[in-house]
C-alpha cells in the first residue's frame, strides 16, 4: 500500500472562545486521500467544507488533530515550507475566481512561477501554453473585469496548474457560473483528473459530485459517509508519488526564488497601484517631494554665493583692511577717521598703500542724458587697492589730486549710458551735480568677475576735487588700506590699531574690518540659514516619510485580499514584504525625482532673478538618496504587517 499524499487525524477546528462564544466547526475528521484520486467533498452550506478545503490546502491551521503530508507532520513546517506546499503541490480554485484585478490574465497565471523563481522567458511561455490549453489564446492580455465568469475560473485554473498543481483543490468551482460554464470546467477538471492530477472538489451540488471517483458527504462537522473502497486506487503511474514530492518537500522548501524576477514583477504591481490613484499618491508625495527639493536648492544656493564671494575676493584682492570711525552709540559719540590719521597710516613700515575714500549716489549728466551714478573721491592708488585699471585712457595723476583738477575716470557701465559710442570719450565732459569733470580714463569691466553689475556704474575723481568742488570738506567715510602682502594682513591691523589709540587718545572709536572677516561673516549667516532650510528640508522628509507610510498602510488594507491571494499561490512572507517595500521605495522614488525636478524649476526661476545658483550632481544624489532611505524605513512597517497577514483572513476580507 502506497503511502496516502494526505492524511487527516481526527482534526478539530473551533472559532471564537475568547471575547465570543466558541463553535465548533470540524469536530473530528479523519481521511486519506492517496495519489490520482478524485475526491468530492459534499455537504449543506455553512457545513465546513471551506474550512476543510483552507485546513487541506495549508491556508490554515486545525485547532487540533493532525494532519500529514506525504508523512509529514504539517504543524511541524515553517511558514517558508508552508508556502512552498502552496505554492508547488497545491493549486487552488475558488468560486469567486480570486484574479488580482490590477493583473492581466497572463500576468495572474504567471504569478506562482514568479514565487518558484522561474525564469521569464520560461515562465511566459508555459503561461501562453496553458491559457491556449484552455482556450483562452486571445484572452492574455485582458484584465479581469474584461472576462466572463467562465473565462476568469479558466484564468484560475491556468494559474493552479501553473506550478504543475498536483493536488487542485477546487472550492465549489461552478458555484458563480452559468451551467454551460460550470459544465465546461467540469470537464476541464476531468480531464485532468484522467491525466493524474489529484482533485479535491468542494461542492454542494450532488450532480457536479457524481463526477467524482469517491464523493465524501460532511455534515455537522463530522463525515457521515465516504464512498472510497476499502483499496485506495492503483496508482497510474502519471501522477507523482507522495515519496517523491515529499522529497522535494524535505529538499527545495527552501531554495530561494529568483529574486530578480520578482523585484520586477513587485515594481510594475507598484507602478499599476500608483497609476490608479496618481491623485493620492500626488497628494501624499508633497512631502518628500518639498523635502528633496528644498535640501537641493538650499545647497544649490549655498554653493553659488559661496562661488560668487569667491569671485569677488579675486576681483578685490584679500590684502585689504577697511577702517572707519565706531557710528554713535549709547553715550559715545561717533568716531571719526581724520586725513592726518590716514597720512600717519601711511607712514606705518606694515602698510604698502592708504587711500581715503568719499563717495555719494550722485546725478551725472551728459548731453540729454541724466542717470544718477556712485561718485566717490579716491586717491591715485585705487587702481592697485581694488586691483581695477583703467583700460582706455588713464587714471588721474598725483598732480590732478594736488591741484584737485575736475577729472573723471568712469565706469563701463557710465560710458554706456551716458556717453554716445561713436565719439571717443576721452576729453569729454559730464555734469556731476552741477560741477563739469573731464573724462580721462575709461575702467575695466568689473561685473563680469565679481558677479555685481552695478560695480561698473561708477565714477572716480581725485579725493581733493571730491572734497572741494562736490561734497564740501569732511573727513573720510572710509579708509581702505592695502597691507604690504596678504600674509601680513593681520599684522597691518594691530600696528593701525595701535596708532590709531595713540592718536585718539585710547579711545577705540573706530571699526577695522578686511576682506576675510567679511567673507567669514558672510558665510556664517550663510551657514544659519542653511541650517534653516536643513530643519526644513529634515522635517518635510518626515512628513513625507509618514505620507509614505500613510498610503502604504491604506494600500495594505485595501489589498488584504490581493495579499491572500498571493499567498495561496505561494507567496513567502518575505516576498510579500520585499513586493510592499518596493512599493514603499518606488513611491519615494518617484517623489525624490519629482523633488528634483522642482528644485530645478526653482533654481531656474532664483537664477532669472539674478540670484547665484550653482547645482551638484552630488546633493542632488544625496537628496535623492534620502528620500529612498525615508520609503524603506517608513515602509516597513506597513510592508511587515502586509507580510504577516494570516492567509485565510486575508483571502476572505472584503
Ligand atoms: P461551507 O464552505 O461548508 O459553506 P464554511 O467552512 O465556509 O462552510 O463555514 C462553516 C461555518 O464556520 C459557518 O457557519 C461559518 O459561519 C463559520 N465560520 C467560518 N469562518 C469563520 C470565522 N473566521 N469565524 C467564525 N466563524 C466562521
Ligand atoms: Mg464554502
Amino acid at each position: 500500500m502506497s503511502t496516502a499524499l494526505i492524511e487527516l487525524i481526527d482534526i478539530r477546528k473551533s472559532y471564537g472562545g475568547v471575547d465570543s462564544p466558541k463553535v465548533d466547526i470540524l469536530r473530528g475528521i479523519s481521511l486519506r486521500i492517496h495519489p490520482g484520486e478524485f475526491v468530492a467533498i459534499v455537504g449543506a452550506s455553512g457545513s465546513g467544507k471551506s474550512t476543510l478545503m483552507n485546513i487541506l490546502g495549508c491556508l490554515d491551521r486545525p485547532t487540533a488533530g493532525s494532519y500529514r503530508f506525504a508523512g509529514r507532520d504539517v504543524a511541524e513546517l515553517g511558514s517558508d515550507e508552508l508556502a512552498w506546499l502552496r505554492r508547488e503541490a497545491f493549486g487552488f480554485v475558488f468560486q469567486g475566481y480570486h484574479l488580482i484585478a490590477s493583473g492581466s490574465a497572463q500576468e495572474n497565471v504567471e504569478m506562482p512561477a514568479i514565487y518558484a523563481g522561474i525564469a521569464a522567458r520560461e515562465r511566459h511561455a508555459r503561461a501562453s501554453a496553458l491559457l491556449q490549453r484552455l482556450g483562452l489564446a486571445s484572452r492574455t492580455g485582458n484584465r479581469p473585469y474584461q472576462l466572463s465568469g467562465g473565462q476568469q475560473q479558466r484564468v484560475s485554473i491556468a494559474r493552479a496548474l501553473m506550478n504543475g498543481g498536483h493536488i487542485i483543490l477546487a472550492d465549489e468551482p461552478t458555484g458563480a457560473l452559468d451551467s454551460h460554464s460550470g459544465t465546461e470546467v467540469m470537464v476541464l477538471l476531468d480531464e485532468l483528473a484522467s491525466q493524474g492530477h489529484v482533485i479535491i472538489l468542494i461542492t454542494h451540488d450532488r450532480k457536479v459530485a457524481a463526477r467524482a471517483q469517491r464523493v465524501i458527504e460532511i455534515g455537522d462537522g463530522l463525515i457521515i459517509s465516504d464512498s472510497a473502497s476499502e483499496q485506495p486506487p492503483a496508482d497510474t503511474g502519471q501522477g507523482l508519488p507522495a515519496a517523491q514530492l515529499r522529497q522535494r518537500l524535505d529538499r527545495g522548501a527552501t531554495l530561494r526564488g529568483a529574486w530578480q524576477g520578482e523585484l520586477l514583477e513587485a515594481l510594475q504591481a507598484a507602478w499599476r497601484v500608483m497609476w490608479v490613484n496618481r491623485f493620492r499618491t500626488a497628494l501624499t508625495l508633497l512631502g518628500i517631494v518639498i523635502g528633496v527639493a528644498s535640501v537641493v536648492v538650499m545647497l544649490a544656493v549655498g554653493e553659488g554665493s559661496k562661488r560668487q564671494v569667491m569671485a569677488q575676493m579675486a576681483a578685490f584682492g584679500s590684502n585689504i583692511l577697511y577702517l572707519n570711525g565706531k557710528p554713535a552709540s549709547l553715550g559715545e559719540q561717533a568716531g571719526t577717521i581724520t586725513l592726518a590719521d590716514v597720512a600717519a597710516i601711511g607712514q606705518l613700515p606694515q602698510v604698502r598703500h592708504v587711500m581715503p575714500v568719499i563717495g555719494e549716489k550722485m546725478m551725472v549728466r551728459h548731453g540729454n542724458h541724466s542717470q544718477p551714478f556712485y561718485v566717490g573721491g579716491n586717491n591715485t592708488r585705487f587702481p592697485e587697492i581694488f586691483n581695477w585699471p583703467a583700460v582706455h585712457g588713464s587714471f588721474f595723476s598725483a598732480a590732478d589730486e594736488a591741484s584737485a583738477a575736475a577729472v573723471a575716470v568712469i565706469g563701463q557701465k557710465v560710458r554706456e549710458k551716458m556717453l554716445d559710442p561713436g565719439r571717443d570719450p576721452l576729453g569729454q565732459y559730464i555734469l556731476i551735480g552741477n560741477v563739469p569733470f573731464q573724462v580721462v580714463g575709461i575702467l575695466a569691466g568689473k561685473g563680469a568677475s565679481s558677479g555685481d553689475q552695478d560695480s561698473d556704474g561708477r565714477v572716480v575723481v581725485p579725493y581733493s576735487a571730491a572734497a572741494i568742488r562736490l561734497f564740501g570738506q569732511r573727513d573720510p567715510d572710509y579708509v581702505a588700506v592695502a597691507a604690504l602682502d596678504s600674509t601680513r594682513v593681520e599684522q597691518a591691523e594691530a600696528a593701525i590699531d595701535q596708532l590709531l589709540r595713540q592718536r585718539h587718545n585710547g579711545r577705540q572709536d573706530f571699526e577695522l574690518t578686511n576682506d576675510a572677516a567679511l567673507i567669514q561673516a558672510e558665510a556664517r549667516t550663510q551657514n544659519s540659514l542653511s541650517l534653516m532650510l536643513g530643519a526644513i528640508a529634515a522635517i518635510s522628509l518626515l512628513v513625507g516619510g509618514i505620507g509614505v507610510m500613510n498610503i502604504m498602510l491604506m494600500t495594505v488594507r485595501e489589498r488584504t485580499r490581493e495579499i491572500g491571494i498571493r499567498m495561496a499561490t505561494g507567496a513567502r512572507q518575505r516576498d510579500i514584504l520585499r513586493q510592499f517595500l518596493s512599493e514603499a521605495v518606488l513611491l519615494s522614488m518617484v517623489g525624490g525625482l519629482a523633488g528634483i525636478v522642482l528644485a530645478l524649476a526653482v533654481g531656474g526661476g532664483l537664477m532669472l532673478a539674478k540670484v547665484a545658483v550653482a547645482f551638484a550632481l552630488p546633493a542632488m544624489l544625496g537628496a535623492f538618496a534620502c528620500a529612498v532611505v525615508t520609503g524603506v524605513v517608513f515602509g516597513f512597517m506597513p510592508a511587515r504587517k502586509a507580510a504577516r497577514l494570516d492567509p485565510v483572513k486575508a483571502l476572505t476580507s472584503e
